[in-house]
């Protein structure tokens, strides 16, 4: 039997957040956000929920894209980052891809292409986020430039933000925005996740949702979502596969970072840094068994982990543990771990077994 670990993907909650995110964008196209493997909930097995509601996936790797295509989905599907080298406009072209432009040489490579058709793009605005873009300096020549090639077909208007989940709201880089685009009219493409729920003056003609349509929170805040009805997607699972019992002064686990201040029931629960739990989760944070909250004890091991039975009396070998999901939402995992839902999602292991319910 292997390992009682396993990820299970409540399909049915993709598309009640899809219909979430159509509720709060009720006049936008949509493109669903599944960079990153999906974020670590498998491309593969997601597609389809989220290929119901949504107008166009939008991710950055091409062989992930070109999956998608293979799959057998024949809507819009955008490369987030653009393409890395001018050879990528062969599949770009091959496979129908909407592609991100950013800077001057992909303008170039697009009108030096030999191309089937004319390359739908998202021009790429640096609105103050200072990853990907134009300055807004020069955005008004890149269109220039664009909208001549006969490489080129439709224009979108693209830019990021990066708080839009904060107090400092998108404000500052909506004038940056508006400045830039005073002479180009252009179709807008702004809002991640937060902006999309917090700052609906952003949405323009499309959304680029991502980690919401997974049920996690934006801000890392779970509190900020609560009220919405999004709905965790992931429950990542595993089982008690021991038991210690301590006294005063036992320590547990490597460095012995835990010890106890007097009897104390612990569990050892099948799941470690190598399934993706973050090990640098601390003490006291939350894990779910039998029924009731408590935390974990000491440090997390590569494929182990303790846990604290004494709210817990009647666990024992075999009991049912979750480590985020539908009883306890990521985000505070993520939050006592000093990190976002995001980043212990897409990096769920490759080696924990997926189960799907529909
Ligand atoms: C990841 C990403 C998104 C989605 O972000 P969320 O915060 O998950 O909604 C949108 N746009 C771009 C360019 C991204 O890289």
């Amino acid at each position: 039997m292997p390992r009682p670990i396993n990820a299970t993907l409540h399909l049915a909650a993709l598309t009640t957040n899809l219909r979430v995110v159509r509720r709060f964008a009720p006049s936008a196209k949509i493109w669903a956000v599944v960079k990153a493997n999906a974020y670590g909930h498998g491309l593969q097995h997601v597609w389809c929920s989220l290929a119901e509601n949504s107008d166009g996936f939008a991710l950055l790797d091409l062989n992930e894209a070109v999956l998608l295509r293979e799959s057998g989905w024949q809507g819009p599907i955008l490369l987030l980052e653009g393409f890395f080298q001018p050879a990528d406009l062969m599949l770009i072209d091959r496979y129908c891809l909407t592609t991100a432009v950013n800077s001057d040489w992909q303008l170039q490579a697009i009108a030096e292409a030999h191309l089937q058709a004319p390359l739908d793009v998202y021009l790429k605005l640096n609105s103050g986020m200072n990853r990907l873009g134009f300055a807004p300096e020069r955005l008004h020549s890149a269109w220039l430039t664009a909208k001549e090639l006969h490489n080129i077909g439709s224009i979108t208007l693209m830019s990021h933000f990066a708080t839009a989940d904060g107090t400092e709201g998108v404000t500052e880089q909506m004038a940056v925005i508006e400045r830039a685009t005073a002479a180009i009219d252009l179709p807008r493409c702004l809002a991640n996740s937060a902006a999309t729920l917090w700052h609906p003056h952003t949405q323009g003609e499309w959304v680029r949702p991502g980690v919401i349509l997974y049920g996690a929170s934006p801000s890392g805040n779970w509190q900020d979502i609560a009220a919405t009805g999004l709905q965790p997607v992931m429950t990542l699972s595993s089982k008690i596969i021991g038991i210690q019992q301590l006294q005063a002064g036992d320590r547990v686990g490597y460095g012995w970072r835990y010890a106890a201040g007097g009897a104390q029931r612990i569990g050892v629960v099948a799941c470690g840094y190598a399934d993706g739990y973050p090990r640098h989760a601390p003490t006291g944070t939350p894990v779910w068994v039998d029924g009731v909250l408590t935390h974990t004890v000491g440090s997390v091991s590569m494929d182990m982990m303790t846990v604290d039975l004494t709210p817990c009396p009647q666990a024992t070998i075999g009991t049912d543990v979750e480590l985020w999901g539908r009883k306890l939402p990521v985000d505070d995992v993520a939050a006592a771990a000093g990190t976002l839902g995001y980043e212990l999602l897409t990096a769920l292991a490759a080696r924990v077994p997926i189960v799907i319910e529909k």
